[in-house]
């Protein structure tokens, strides 16, 4: 049996933990924050993720259920045009982030607690130094952070974001997408659990005042809302290159964000990290049958790349008009959306 040492307690990190101290290897995790949850930038948030919940949980052998609910509510608004778009097509589940008692990360760090996994707070990993005393068996999933992409010599994107977090009713429970001119990527307005979170970013650049302002504007037309502060941050995004996925960096092993389990939009965010953090932990027993199961889930991310970037070279207003005909057109996008997910573990008979 091993001593493994886990760099971050975020959704890659925990279930890498739980998934080898279950094993009977002993597991320490440092975790920047005071406590679990993640960055008090970012969360407590409502996430969303189309995923087939049955087979994921099988595959990680752990129950995520408590953390995540179905997706009651979606509208597609491209082009300042509302679409009604039915959730239950992709599966769509709502996973509640960040430090509150009902949120997945503080349900994982439950299961991890009973598996008997240690944690040290308020102890950040700034160099591979700080692993080294546990080479080859240390994982490093820091997620959404420079720190960690700097430190391991990881290429990242910087992403520009600018959110709202504020309160609603608890029992609200719906998504609104935003395609405009004002983002290459997309904004919304997620309500799930009494968190109401209004969410625009652009993966590759910065976005302008009068661009924030114009998404507002959709917002208060449409959801009756006015936005009375934004919190504006950049974070790392592992879309840099078609080589992007990596299981390792030197002798560490990488999981979560930091092994570009992220989209282009074949690999969301969520499940990707719920999927790299078990795989890590196969690598700490078998390094190659782990790098073959790595393979063959972001399989999907080659072609999302070359299609990302192809996307890149048409005008944006072009984009939002081919939004706009794909949400008429659902039949179409339901087949675009199989094969898109359809080699990902958990993805697998989500359309039979
Ligand atoms: C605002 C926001 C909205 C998002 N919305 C979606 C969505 O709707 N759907 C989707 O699929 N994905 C979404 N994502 C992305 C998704 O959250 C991530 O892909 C996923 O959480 C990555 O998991 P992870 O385990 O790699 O990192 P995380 O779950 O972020 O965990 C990383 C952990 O490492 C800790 N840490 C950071 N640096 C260090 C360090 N140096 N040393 C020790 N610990 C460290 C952090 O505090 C955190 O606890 C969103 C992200 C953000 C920020």
């Amino acid at each position: 049996m091993a001593e493994v040492k886990i760099a971050g307690a975020g959704l890659a990190g925990l279930v890498a933990a739980i998934t080898l101290a279950r094993r009977g290897h002993q597991v320490l995790v440092l975790e920047r924050e005071e406590r679990v949850g993640g960055s008090p930038l970012y969360h407590p948030s409502c996430q969303g993720s189309p995923l087939n919940l049955e087979e994921l949980c099988a595959y990680l052998g752990v129950d995520i259920s408590p953390g995540v609910e179905p997706i009651q509510e979606m509208r597609e608004i491209a082009g300042g045009k509302a679409y009604a778009f039915d959730p239950r097509l992709i599966r769509a589940w709502f996973f509640e982030r960040g430090p509150r008692e009902t949120s997945l990360d503080s349900h994982l760090y439950r299961l991890a607690r009973e598996a008997g996994v240690e944690f040290r707070f308020s102890s950040p990993v700034l160099s591979p130094e700080d692993l080294w005393d546990f080479y080859p068996h240390c994982i490093v999933a820091t997620g959404l952070h420079f720190e960690g992409f700097d430190a391991f010599g990881v290429p990242y994107l910087t992403s520009h974001h600018f959110t709202y977090r504020g309160t609603c009713d608890p029992e609200l429970n719906f998504v609104h997408m935003y395609h405009d001119t004002y983002t290459s990527d997309y904004g919304y307005v997620a309500a799930f659990r009494g968190i109401l979170y209004v969410h625009l970013f652009n993966r590759r650049r910065p976005i302008s005042l009068r661009d924030r302002d114009r998404f507002a504007e959709q917002v208060a037309r449409f959801e009756g809302l006015e936005i009375p502060r934004w919190n504006g941050f950049t974070f790392p995004v592992p879309a840099a290159s078609i080589r992007t996925p990596r299981l390792f960096a030197g002798r560490a092993i990488l999981a979560g964000t930091l092994a570009g389990a992220m989209d282009p939009f074949a690999f969301f965010g969520l499940h990707g990290a719920l999927v790299s953090g078990k795989i890590a932990a196969l690598a700490v027993e078998d390094r190659e049958r782990a790098w073959r199961e790595f393979r063959r889930c972001v399989s999907p991310y080659y072609p999302a790349y070359c299609a990302a970037r192809l996307k890149e070279l048409v005008p944006v207003s072009l984009n939002v008009i081919g939004f706009r005909t794909v949400f008429h057109r659902l039949d179409r996008k339901k087949s675009a959306q199989r094969i898109l997910v359809e080699y990902m573990p958990g993805y697998r008979n989500l359309f039979p």
